[in-house]
């Protein structure tokens, strides 16, 4: 059956609205200093299906930094560049229950190696496993490969990077102890320095929308069906989206919510809904990519309001993997 899309539209819309107030409950993140400078009160959803079909509602134009969701994609490239066995003799994919800066976490694991690639001290190895004798050397694939999916290169946010780096001791004492347990492959400095850039490239919520629609797809084109990322880097990326992806509050997500989802102290959230067969009345039966922006957040870290209103549209369109 046809969906109406003005219908639809409306619904989007009034949930958009509906859990805005919500926004009132959280915070901005503070360690970065220039992150403060957002606007605690934006929401805004994008959702575009594999084919093709697009909702957008809020505050859908707010550019903001990608932070922690670039690791999926810092992950997704060096398990292209290096190999996925390579990769993951250097990072496990176990969840850890632990703030994402945790330091404690690093010790207690027998294995001397970070837990998944999505909390800082995985991340910021799996960093150092890109290939490149510079960061931004290091970085072109990643902006290569999210142009290929945007059709538009991101700029990096030079303010947001240099923020980060003058304020860096938490992720400068992991990689310290990175480098005492012999996880990184590049120098201390030049891993860092590539970690922030990453973390500073600027997207908007139909970015993320795109760039989840691609992993919805399991890494092919939806236009022209071509591989963009092996199908086994993709599926791999999504699993550890849904064990690791919303910080230590990722068993609640994957419970209320269920489908796979990166977020990021700026606010920003990827979601990642893949094909469904049952009930055809639903809008996005071959699965879709959402992109969710809404900067106060909660003590896990995640957009208070973002959650919420994913966890009432996942409910609302079944959209749970399970
Ligand atoms: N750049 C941030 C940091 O490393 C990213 C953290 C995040 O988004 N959770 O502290």
């Amino acid at each position: 059956i046809e969906l109406n899309k003005d219908w639809l539209q409306g619904y989007v819309d009034d949930w958009v609205k509906f859990y805005s107030k919500h926004t009132k409950e959280g915070e901005l993140a503070s360690y970065i200093p220039l992150l403060t400078q957002s606007n605690k009160e934006h929401l805004g959803i994008s959702i575009t299906g594999v084919d093709g079909f697009t909702i957008e509602s809020g505050n859908v134009d707010i550019p903001f930094t990608i932070q922690s969701i670039s690791k999926v994609f810092t992950f997704i490239v060096a398990c292209m560049e290096r190999g996925v066995s390579y990769v993951l003799d250097r990072v496990d994919v176990e969840p850890t229950g632990a703030a994402f800066n945790s330091i404690m976490h690093l010790e207690v694991k027998q294995l001397k190696k970070p837990f998944n690639p999505f909390v800082n001290a995985g991340a910021i190895t799996v960093t150092s496993l890109l290939n490149g004798k510079t960061s931004d050397e290091k970085l072109e694939p990643i902006f290569q490969l999210m142009e290929t999916i945007l059709g538009y290169r991101p700029r990096l946010n030079q303010e947001v990077f240099e923020s980060e780096k003058e304020t860096s001791i938490r992720n400068r004492a992991i990689g310290y102890y990175l480098v005492e347990i012999g996880s990184l492959e590049s120098e201390l400095d030049l891993t860092l320095e590539t970690y922030f850039k990453q973390c500073s490239i600027e997207v908007c919520i139909k970015d993320l929308a795109r760039l989840g629609t691609i992993l919805a797809n399991d890494g092919k084109d939806t236009d022209s069906d071509q591989e963009i990322i092996p199908k086994q880097v993709a599926r791999l990326a999504k699993a550890l989206m849904l064990t690791c992806g919303m910080y230590d509050a990722s068993g609640k997500f994957a419970a209320y919510v269920g489908i796979p989802a990166k977020s990021g102290v700026s606010g920003g959230i990827i979601a990642v809904a893949p094909p469904r067969t049952r009930n055809e009345n639903l809008p996005f039966l071959e699965g879709c990519g959402i992109g969710v922006y809404g900067p106060a957040l909660d003590k896990q870290g995640n957009s208070i309001a973002g959650i919420k209103l994913l966890r009432h549209i996942a409910k609302q369109w079944d959209l749970s993997i399970f």
